[in-house]
């Protein structure tokens, strides 16, 4: 396979569960590597605690730091600092970038720091045993909310977009033409770039919220295309939270 070349063979197959949507995203990367011919050994992943952050580590055959809970945009920013010739990409999951190290998220963006992160977006603590987090749908039900989560969710673009971030994008692992194209603009995006990519988890998420999610993990990614609404401006950003849709396109480019 076209891809095989950028993998570790000896650690597959992956720990994803069957039907975890990370396993899409890790190729999705991989391929808009391929597709813009980047130089893998010019380029260095990190990553944080959680499911989302074994996509990079161990299975790419490239640089990868696998660092502790919440912290990978501190040490990319260190890592961009120290040699900016390199191209630093952090992917790790939504309670890793936007809870545990949110603060770290809006001072990359605000400074427009030169680093791409890739936030795979499942709407719970995964790993840890699917506690709610900030980014858990309002009414969801969670390890900690089994009666629905009673708070508002975060909307991780235009948290960005707010704290100054110059390429902005959502997209679903359902829709990975889009994807590919996102994560190829962001690679050659000169500024801070982020990506909200919706990665379901039927384990922790899907099987607690059968009727937003359905039956099954395959359900669950089919049901991205009825949940999902393209952008048609930036400004439509704000309404993501209007009748449950997801919005995804770009939002700031
Ligand atoms: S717990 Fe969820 S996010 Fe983690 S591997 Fe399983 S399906 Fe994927």
């Amino acid at each position: 396979m076209i891809l095989n070349k950028y993998l570790r063979p000896e650690v597959f197959p992956t720990p994803f569960c069957p039907g975890c949507g990370h396993g899409i995203l890790l190729q999705a990367v991989l391929r808009a590597i391929d597709e813009l011919s980047l130089d893998i050994n010019k380029m260095v992943f990190v990553s944080g605690i959680g499911c989302a952050a074994w996509i990079p580590s161990p299975h790419f055959a490239a640089d990868t730091l696998h660092t502790t809970h919440g912290r990978p945009i501190a040490f990319a920013t260190g890592i961009k600092l120290f040699n900016p010739s390199l191209k630093v990409v952090v992917i790790s999951g939504d309670g890793d970038i936007s809870a545990i190290g949110g603060n770290h998220l809006i001072h990359a963006a605000r400074r427009n720091l030169e680093i791409t992160v890739i936030c795979a977006n499942n709407s719970i603590y995964g790993m840890t045993g699917g506690q709610v987090g900030p980014t858990t749908p309002m009414r969801a039900k969670t390890a900690t909310t089994p009666q629905g989560n009673p708070e508002p969710s975060f909307d991780l673009c235009g948290l960005v977009r707010g704290a100054g971030a110059s390429c902005i994008a959502r997209a679903t692992v359902h829709h990975t033409r889009e994807l590919i194209k996102y994560i190829k603009k962001a690679f050659t995006h000169q500024g801070f770039s982020f990506i909200d990519v919706i990665s379901p988890c039927f384990t922790q998420f899907g099987r607690r919220n059968k009727e937003i999610s359905g039956a099954s993990p395959a359900e669950m990614i089919l049901n991205l295309k009825k949940l999902c609404v393209h952008v048609k401006s930036s400004d439509e950003l704000f309404t993501f939270k209007q009748n449950d849709k997801i919005l995804i396109g770009e939002f700031v480019k």
